[in-house]
């Protein structure tokens, strides 16, 4: 079913925020991230409504902002199904200047093919300009990785963290650019050290933003200039920017730094381990997922 979206009031910024399968993509808590819009937009004034994609709906609802989350191959294969009918809406609607944020399963459903642990391929509609293939173990753990460039050039933070628990290695398209670079943790593929997919408002025809990224935890509410880029961007229709008056991130940037310096301590600890044992430490990691 399609939730349509409540009327606006006139006169006021509006934000149509549209999340795709929330019935059957959504691990680690990735609804966190809507909740994150929601509430940052709403800080500006700005009036937001939230309309759902789910499997059974008949359509997709015009959208400023998209946003899909994580999820196991099987609801995967459903998405996949899904996206066969809606891909080319949620293409036109991103072709239009909307944004989109794509978390781990989602972003694997919307690149352009994956090959799950039953060996199958799944077509995806190509919105995300890369390929995945399930590996034989999971990469699991804390990630800390450094976005190069980017909206608004992040704000000046550019160090992202969250946590990855996939299995899926991911391959970016020859003028795909990454997210961004690991410092810590696997990324898209365990070794080449990129993170996600950053395609900026215009690239590849399409006027919206688009970032795609492992990243759970949920990965908006620790790493809030990610969320502002956007709305931002969202709220400009493509365009470069978007006024957005600060808000008192204290707490966000508080635990996005608890994080960071966990990481970087329990990266220490491991270093500090005899050689044999740290290779233990990866698939460990990958059997019990710590
Ligand atoms: N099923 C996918 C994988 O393991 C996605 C996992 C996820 O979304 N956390 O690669």
């Amino acid at each position: 079913m399609t939730e349509p979206h409540r009327p606006g009031v006139p006169g006021r910024r509006r934000l149509r925020i549209v999340h795709l399968f929330p019935d059957l993509l959504n691990v680690y808590g990735d609804a966190g991230n809507v909740r994150t819009i929601v509430v940052r937009a709403e800080a500006r004034g700005i009036l937001v409504d939230v309309a759902e994609v789910r499997a059974g709906s008949r359509s997709v609802p015009a959208a400023d902002i998209l946003l899909i989350g994580g999820g196991q191959d099987r609801e995967q294969l459903a998405v996949a199904r899904a996206l066969a009918e809606h891909g080319a809406a949620i293409r036109d609607e991103i072709a239009a200047g909307a944004a989109l944020l794509a978390v781990c399963g989602g972003l694997q459903n919307l690149g352009w093919s994956y090959r799950h642990s039953g060996g199958d391929i799944i077509a995806g509609p190509g919105i995300l300009d890369l390929r995945t293939e399930a590996g034989p173990t999971r990469m699991v753990g804390p990630v800390l990785a450094a976005m190069r460039g980017g909206p608004g050039a992040w704000s000046g933070r550019d160090e992202v963290v969250g946590f990855e628990n996939h299995a899926g290695r991911t391959w970016l398209g020859p003028s795909a650019r990454p997210f961004a670079m690991v410092e810590i943790g696997h990324g898209n593929n365990g070794q080449d050290g990129t993170e996600g997919i950053l395609a900026m408002p215009g690239e590849d025809g399409l006027a919206g933003l688009r970032i795609g990224t492992y990243l759970h935890g949920p990965v908006l509410p620790r790493n809030p200039q990610i969320a502002d880029a956007l709305i931002a961007a969202a709220m400009a229709r493509g365009a470069q920017s978007a006024d957005l008056a600060p808000l008192d991130d204290a707490d966000e940037w508080g635990a996005h730094d608890a994080y960071a310096s966990r990481s970087r301590e329990r990266r220490t600890r491991e270093r500090r381990l005899p050689r044999p044992l740290q290779r233990l430490v990866a698939p460990l990691r990958s059997l019990i997922g710590f």
